[in-house]
């Protein structure tokens, strides 16, 4: 899973990325507005987490002309303790969720599940397909119950994937949800967290489209 964080307070900043990293997702980090709107035009996300105060361009801003794009990545935005002005405002102009500086990291984080889950269109907390289930609060895979150790960017390649059995992902696609910005990308890297989840969860548990990419399958 891919994060927009948008953030012009270092501290807070670096906080935050430390805690997202931990649990596994590829995180951009972008200090002000006109960053966070080109950084919105150009790349996906799986969601945004946003500050409204903010050089260049304010955050309310950034969220309007994203909504007017028709874009439906889910945002959280995080506002000053006593702004419920500023709440009503971010959940107005399209947000979907909100958190209160200075927040709880746990809840942070279950704020993100839970919207990552919404916009999938999922209520249940556990992926669970054909036998593998994965849990994003506990960071816990099984194959038919058998608990299985998976690396963070295996798990990063598979939650998408098994978010959505049927759907082919190009390996760009899968390379967007492995890797911030900084990072550099092995061109083979998508194969080799694919081939070594197939050992894992079964040969063809994921299969490849020629030309095409990776898919789950649906039966
Ligand atoms: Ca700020």
């Amino acid at each position: 899973m891919r994060l927009l964080l948008v953030e012009d307070d270092a501290m807070i900043g670096e906080a935050m990325l430390d805690a997202l990293r931990d649990e596994h997702y590829a995180v951009d980090w972008v200090r002000d507005g006109a960053m966070a709107d080109t950084a919105l035009r150009n790349e996906s996300y799986d969601l945004v987490l946003l500050d409204l105060g903010l050089p260049k361009r304010d955050g309310l801003d950034v969220l309007r002309s994203l909504r007017a794009r028709h874009s439906s990545v889910p945002v959280l935005v995080a506002t000053a303790r006593d702004a419920v002005g500023d709440r009503i405002a971010g959940l107005d102009a399209g947000a979907d969720d909100y958190v209160v500086k200075p927040f709880d990291t746990e809840e942070l984080l279950a704020r993100i599940r839970a919207l990552i889950r919404r916009s999938a269109g999922r209520a249940e907390p556990v992926f669970s397909h054909k036998g593998v289930t994965l849990n994003p609060a506990t960071r816990e895979a099984a194959v038919n119950g058998e608990p299985v150790s998976l690396s963070a960017r295996e798990w990063a390649v598979l939650e998408p994937m098994i978010a959505r059995p049927g759907v082919v992902f190009s390996r760009a696609q899968l390379e967007e949800k492995l890797y911030g910005w900084k990072d550099e990308i092995s061109s083979n890297a998508v194969e080799v967290y694919v081939h070594g989840l197939r050992k894992k969860l079964g040969s063809d548990w994921i299969q490849t489209v020629r030309g095409l990419g990776y898919v789950i399958p649906r039966e």
